[in-house]
């Protein structure tokens, strides 16, 4: 079997879950769309099964897999409807529904529920990518109590920038939601896992955990409120390939390491087709046999390699952590140029293994 192996810790789940709720003092969404951040999503759902107040979701196709595979709990949908027919799928599974358009405003005072839908309602407070802007916000509210067709509304909205805590952006959002919302009826939702762990006024009824049940902080380096988060998934490989090369000898496509000093190169089985970042080369971290080394030259799509001079204990078989325990993921990103959320989503092939 290629050794390429995603270990997913659900204890650690169920711990940043709870942490996230008790952070948020109240009840918490797990936001578990696109897989679980690449998790799993079905696995993570019945990890969280007795602890979690409901499950987020993008879309129904992701809601319907869970419903399908025995999850009972309350389930939104973050993007709610792509068109009305998918309403009686939201009825017959019990989904609760975002509405975020005009559009889909008119889809749910068009329907005809046997049993009336409960809606999460977005403002646009800011963020300017869905919802309704805070000056329409109270008529479509209204338009949704008077309908008959909905027995709840939950006011909802999102940010765009939770994740620099230093910025006024984010309190600029709340007074815009807090503006309309604190005139009309219902429970609240605002805060992401920044929210949660930035932003004490954003904690309402209801709170969105993400990115913080996987164990990764989405602050900068250096800020400390994720700190006591555990990473769930380690993704972890072998070395199965090893060589000796002169100094001035290059590794891989384009050359673009050449050896300084003779290296000993190690061959991993892990390239960008399993979703290890291609723009996270040469100096990414990796740990082998839990000691830190680094990538050299390029990654390519089902291998790569590392440098093991410095290892002189390493060799055919020894475990290479991508990220997990020593290598942290926002590292990993961080040399990608990119966030911990698009490289979770983005394993795949490995062998998922559920402790
Ligand atoms: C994805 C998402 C979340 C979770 O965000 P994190 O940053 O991962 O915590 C919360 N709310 C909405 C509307 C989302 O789309």
């Amino acid at each position: 079997m290629r050794p390429l192996i995603a270990s997913i810790r659900l204890e650690n789940l169920r711990h940043n879950y709870l942490l996230a709720k008790q952070m948020a003092g109240g009840p918490t969404l797990a936001v578990i769309k696109a897989n679980a951040y690449g998790h799993g999503a079905l696995r993570c759902a019945q990890a969280l099964a007795d602890v979690a107040d409901g499950f987020a979701v993008a879309c129904l196709e992701e809601a319907v897999q869970l419903r399908e595979g025995g999850v009972s709990l309350p389930i939104v949908l973050l993007e709610g409807v792509f068109e009305a027919a998918e309403l009686a799928a939201v009825e017959a599974h019990d989904l609760w529904c975002v509405v975020q358009s005009p559009q889909q405003l008119d889809m749910v005072l068009q329907a005809n529920p046997a049993k009336p839908y409960t809606v999460w309602l977005k403002m646009d407070s800011g963020m300017h990518r869905a919802g309704f802007f805070p000056q329409d916000y109270a008529a479509a509210h209204c338009k949704l109590m008077a309908s008959g067709k909905v027995s709840k509304i939950v006011k909802m909205s999102h940010f765009a920038r939770a994740d620099e805590p230093q910025l006024s952006a984010t309190h600029a959002q709340l007074e815009a939601f807090d503006s309309v919302c604190r005139y009309l009826p219902g429970e609240e939702s605002i805060a992401n896992s920044a929210g949660i762990l930035c932003h004490e006024r954003a904690h309402r009824q209801w709170n969105r955990a993400g990115i913080m049940l996987y164990g990764a902080s989405p602050l900068p380096a250096g800020f400390e409120q994720g700190a006591a988060l555990k990473p769930v998934m380690r993704l972890t490989s072998r070395v199965f390939g090893v060589r000796e090369l002169a100094a001035g000898e290059p590794v891989g496509y384009g050359a673009s390491f050449v050896a300084e000093r003779p290296t000993r190169v190690g061959l991993i089985a892990c390239g960008y087709a399993d979703g290890y970042p291609r723009l996270a080369s040469t100096g990414s971290p990796v740990a082998i046999d839990g000691v830190r080394s680094r990538v050299i030259g390029r990654v390519s799509m089902d291998m790569m390699t590392v440098d093991l001079t410095d290892l002189p204990q390493a060799g055919i078989g020894s475990e290479v952590e991508l990220w997990g325990d020593t290598v942290h993921i926002n590292e990993v990103a961080a040399q990608a140029g990119t966030i911990s959320y698009e490289v979770l989503c983005n394993v795949k092939r490995a062998h998922f293994q559920y402790h």
